[in-house]
């Protein structure tokens, strides 16, 4: 089995299949596309344009704001039900399938917050103008979104929230992976921890999610200074599970490259 990477690093780039280079992080900086590199886009966290148009922050129960500010997010996260939020991620796609000059995008952040986010006046208006629950609109808005992603990019990958329990994905994020099989080529689930200390809950959800994603299901690992013995542990675990390990952010090359060697070897 092939190790895929993130990283920011040109030079480790062509090593790996498959290998994604941010293209637009949470941070909303726009970095152009490399060559050899699947371009990844979060679309739905920005902590740029949340500061630009505050209109456009998810909103929660008891209109909580989901930003950094917030006890539950790590960046600010912008509400997709916004028709100029939504034509803007189509746009970042446009442009990384221009840039990098192959059809292949990874979207990352294409969702809600988490459970009740959001209820900002546009969806509150637009679910009810569909004659829709809040959450079948959301689900609905969200394959809108991938579907129109997909008439741009030909080849579309996914980051899914590492939630497998029946219905979460769906009820806390609006995404429904069965409803986004059409036009989605591979889901990825990052099941990040800093040691991998211990890998028994690493199985769990791996497992769980090999029973829930319909087709090409990869699980991302995070690499940066997690001793080599544990990521190549929890390598091997996961890959028992999905078709494809990626590890993300490690900046050793070396260290990639002899787990790389060590995974073939099992495979
Ligand atoms: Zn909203």
């Amino acid at each position: 089995m092939a190790l895929g990477v993130v990283s920011r690093f040109a030079d480790h780039l062509q090593h790996f299949t498959p290998a994604y280079y941010e293209v637009k992080g949470v941070t909303g900086v726009w970095h152009n596309a490399l060559p050899y590199a699947i371009p990844m886009i979060s679309v739905f966290g920005d902590n740029r344009l949340s500061k630009a148009h505050p209109e456009w922050v998810q909103i929660g129960p008891d209109g909580e704001r989901a930003t950094r500010a917030s006890r539950y997010f790590d960046w600010d996260a912008i509400c997709p039900s916004h028709d100029a939020t939504f034509d803007q991620g189509l746009n970042w796609v446009a442009e990384a399938v221009r840039q990098s000059g192959s059809g292949t995008v990874r979207l990352d952040d294409v969702t809600y917050a988490r459970e009740g986010f959001c209820q900002c006046q546009t969806c509150q208006t637009k679910s009810q103008d569909a004659g829709m629950t809040l959450n079948a609109f959301r689900i609905q808005r969200l394959v809108d979104f991938v579907r129109q992603a997909h008439l741009i990019a030909p080849h579309l990958h996914m980051t899914l929230f590492p939630d497998p329990f029946p219905g979460h994905l769906q009820r806390r994020f609006g995404v429904d992976p069965d409803r986004l099989a059409h036009d989605v080529e591979a889901f990825v689930v990052p099941i990040y921890d800093l040691h991998y200390a211990t890998t028994y809950w690493l199985e769990i959800l791996a497992e769980a999610f090999l029973e829930l994603i319909p087709g090409r299901y990869y699980i991302e690992l995070y690499g940066l200074q997690v001793p080599e013995e544990a990521l190549l542990h929890a390598c091997q675990v996961a890959q028992a599970y999905c078709d494809g390990v990626i590890v993300a952010y490690e900046n050793h090359l070396p260290k990639l490259q002899r787990i790389e060697e060590r995974l073939a070897l099992d495979s």
